[in-house]
């Protein structure tokens, strides 16, 4: 078997995101998350949603682009010729946010649903993760991030105990969306919506 073509795979990716099936996508599934929030606090309770951040309530496409996607980290963000350094990307707390998921959060707010938002982001990047999620229209009951030392196999390690600290608060959590399998596996939601994410994979 030939040997698979990175330039092939990256032209797919952009052709997926230009053609506009990436955004009508994620569309489908948060309409779906959206839908079953509608009719499902009809039946009353504490009720909570668990959001991602990256690639789920903030696109971080510009960044992604300007690297050709490769996984910078360090380094100054130089948009948008590139390379643009994930840190610097984050500090610069320009991320859009991803619209129908915006829409969710909104909807979850008119109807009195509290909004969580839980990301492998670490505690460091709080101050610009609130900045941008503010400058992109979200608002929140709170901001989980991971802790700056706690290094975990899977991102579910980290993300699904801390679902559980939310049920052990009283919280009942309808709805659970991420971009990656890591973001939902592990139980406690009532229900799980994954986005697509033709851009990068995280265990
Ligand atoms: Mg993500």
């Amino acid at each position: 078997m030939a040997a698979p073509s990175l330039v092939e795979a990256k032209r797919q990716v952009n052709a997926y995101v230009d053609s506009g099936r990436y955004e009508a996508d994620i569309a489908a599934v948060a309409d779906q998350a959206r839908a079953y929030l509608e009719s499902r606090v009809r039946g009353g309770g504490k009720l909570a949603i668990v959001l991602d951040v990256d690639e789920t309530a903030l696109s971080n496409l510009p960044s992604l682009r300007a690297n050709d996607y490769g996984f910078i980290i360090p380094g100054p963000c130089d948009l948008p010729g590139g390379p643009c350094g994930l840190g610097a990307w984050i500090r610069m707390a320009q991320a859009d946010a991803i619209k129908p998921v915006l829409a969710l959060a909104r909807l979850a707010r008119e109807r009195s649903v509290a909004v969580f938002f839980l990301t492998g982001r670490p505690e460091r990047a709080r101050a610009p993760t609130e900045r941008n999620l503010r400058t992109a229209g979200y608002e929140w009951t709170a901001l989980i991030l991971k802790p700056d030392a706690l290094t975990t196999k899977s991102a579910a390690d980290f993300k699904a105990p801390e679902r559980k600290k939310l049920i052990d608060q009283g919280y009942t959590i309808i709805v659970n969306i991420g971009d990656q399998m890591s973001d939902l596996e592990g139980g406690f939601a009532e229900r799980t919506y994954k986005l697509p994410n033709p851009f990068y994979f995280l265990p």
